[in-house]
């Protein structure tokens, strides 16, 4: 039985102040039924986690470098992110895929780098439109995920979540429906099993205009293990009743 998990992205959002009340609000309401995690920018780290310590809600970055520390002007170190208190982050989110030139292979390195001091990658993948509209999805969500084997083999890897995210409902409204996710879901777990890695236990969770109205039915497939929410999470109400579905 995987626990559900339900992560907040605020991207390039907000305020020292916004961070504080958001934080407030959902630590105090978050219910313990499903595992909560909040992805703040940079700066804002390790006032979250300071906050959040002795909560069940856990800190997460929405990006890490492929490097090692040392000569990279404005990169941030896998360790520099769990000395802030995170233990987890994004990799290849499609903002970053898309709108900023990373390749898979690069979103692989960034995984890897993650794994090995401890934080929990969280891969995301997904299709765009256009690929979805010539059949390509399945294609490409398990070419995003193979770039990660073909660097190591999946029976070497610890415990990562992967986040299926079609490039087309992320911040548009569109939402692909409960079906069209579960098929792409249940796809991924099969490619993890065949290749060895732990897919009957790697959460695999939805992102793409989660919204408390949809959020329930969602959850309700058998693959869908939680959500990755993105506009939603910036709003406390919001975000606790994504949750709250997400624990029936
Ligand atoms: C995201 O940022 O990962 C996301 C899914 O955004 P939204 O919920 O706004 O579509």
């Amino acid at each position: 039985m995987r626990r559900a998990l339900v992560a907040g992205n605020w991207k390039m959002n907000g305020s020292r102040q916004m961070a504080g009340e958001l934080v407030s609000a959902i630590s105090a309401g978050a219910p313990g039924v499903v595992d909560v995690a909040l992805f703040p920018p940079f700066p804002y780290l390790t006032t979250v986690s300071g906050m959040l310590q002795g909560t069940a809600v856990v800190v997460g970055a929405q990006d890490v470098s492929e490097h090692a520390p040392g000569a990279f002007t404005g990169e941030v170190a896998a360790q520099m992110l769990t000395d802030c208190g995170c233990s987890m982050v994004l990799v290849g989110h499609s903002e970053r895929r898309h709108g900023l030139g990373e390749t898979d292979h690069g979103v692989a390195a960034k995984f890897l780098r993650a794994m090995d001091v401890g934080l929990v990658p969280v891969l995301c993948l997904g299709e765009t439109l256009e690929e979805r509209g010539a059949n390509r999805t399945e294609e490409v969500v398990i070419r995003q995920l193979d770039a990660v084997f073909e660097q190591r083999p999946a029976t070497e890897l610890r415990p990562f979540v992967l986040a299926y995210e079609p490039v087309w409902a992320i911040g548009t409204g569109e939402t692909a429906s409960p079906l069209q996710a579960q098929e792409v879901h249940s796809v991924l777990r099969e490619r993890m099993n065949a290749a060895g890695a732990l897919g009957a236990s790697t959460r695999i969770i939805y992102g793409g205009s989660v919204k408390p109205e949809n959020a329930e039915e969602l959850f309700s497939m058998a693959d869908i293990d939680g959500g990755l929410i993105g506009g939603a999470a910036l709003d406390g109400a919001a975000f606790l009743a994504i949750c709250m579905a997400a624990g029936d």
